[in-house]
């Protein structure tokens, strides 16, 4: 019995292979293969002195000129373009004994395609009187630009409404001691009341590009934050909306929250405090952390990536750092500056 190991440059895989003596091997230079956008083809090593076929899902096609030889054989596989709905895809090249009897194991590659950067509107698109940050007009022009995401900060107040705001007061209200009632007389640079987290709905189910990327901010109490976890699932629920959310925290009880509900709840923590692969296994989708801890942790995107988290960076402004987070990968950058980054990204394509 020999054992063979492959190695992807994360960490290591054994493949056991039954057949005493002759040790006839059949190694690939990599088990994982992760391609960013517009990296249409990648190259996979193999070492063998048996004879093998490769299998391959449909959206990934073997080039030519790939004769299997004796030894050491380069092949090089292409990719169909990675549909503009998915943010990646996941699929498996597998290398198998065409003579099944001699007991070697097939060797199998997981590869995932990774879509380009995406724009998340950090609280819409505002910077303007008339469209304050957290209000109805600022996620709405975010949705007229067809962006992937809006972020928006959600508070609970004391009888049960979940409302929008940066801060835990507005106008010198305490929004979490506050009834609804209370805050009705509040407005917004632009003449808005204090927009619930129920009109920011209403508005993305009116179209389907953009979603509502939803902070839940850190309450005073436990009690608070499990109340606003609760409501705001409720209200994701009952608008059949949840394809259309993503959810943020800078609070590990709730994403814990969010995350027990349902598994499939796309949670990313924001703290910046904890590695990719602890996140992973506590649940989370991703991580969405500062630009300045994701530069002095650089290996942390291609670490998230490695463990099947999405990487999103707060909040980048300037080009030089949209270029420098999409030369590092991330999935998302969010940004105060969307129309920029969008015609950014447009140009850099
Ligand atoms: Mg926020």
């Amino acid at each position: 019995m020999a054992v063979v190991t492959v190695s992807n440059g994360f960490g290591s895989k054994s493949i056991t292979i039954n057949q005493a003596g002759k040790q006839p091997l059949l190694t690939v230079d990599k088990s994982s293969v992760t391609l960013q956008h517009g990296e249409s083809q990648f190259k996979l090593e193999v070492t063998s002195n048996i004879r093998f076929m490769v299998e391959l899902p449909g959206w990934i096609q073997l080039k030519g000129d790939n004769t299997w030889q004796e030894g050491k054989q380069v092949y090089t596989f292409t990719l169909s373009d990675l549909p503009d709905e998915l943010l990646y895809r996941e699929g498996v090249v597998t290398f198998s004994p065409v003579d099944a009897s001699i007991g070697v194991l097939p060797v199998s590659v997981q590869l995932t395609q990774k879509g380009f950067t995406r724009v998340i509107a950090h609280r819409g698109y505002w910077r303007s009187p008339d469209y304050p940050q957290n209000s109805l007009a600022s996620l709405q022009r975010a949705l007229d630009l067809e962006i992937y995401g809006s972020e928006l900060d959600v508070w609970i107040t004391n009888d049960g409404v979940v409302v929008l705001n940066h801060d835990a007061t507005i106008s010198g209200i305490n929004i979490e001691n506050s009834s609804y009632a209370a805050l009705k007389d509040v407005r917004l640079s632009n003449g808005e009341s204090i927009p619930t987290l129920q009109e920011c709905i209403d508005r993305v189910k009116k179209q389907s590009k953009t979603k509502l990327i939803i902070e839940i901010k850190s309450h005073a109490t436990t009690t608070n934050e499990n109340r606003v976890v609760a409501a705001v699932l409720e209200l994701v629920r009952q608008n059949g909306a949840a394809d259309q959310v993503d959810y943020i925290s800078f609070s590990q009880n709730i994403c814990k929250g969010l995350i027990a509900n349902n598994p499939g709840n796309r949670v990313a923590y924001l703290n910046g405090n904890l590695a990719p692969d602890t996140l992973k296994s506590q649940g989370y989708w991703g991580l969405d952390y500062s630009s300045s801890v994701l530069k002095s942790n650089s290996g942390w995107v291609q670490s998230a990536k490695a463990a099947g988290l999405t990487a999103n960076v707060w909040t980048v402004n300037t080009t030089d750092d949209f270029e420098y987070f999409i030369t590092m990968g991330v999935d998302f950058i969010t940004t105060d500056n969307p129309q920029i980054l969008k015609d950014f990204l447009a140009a850099y394509k």
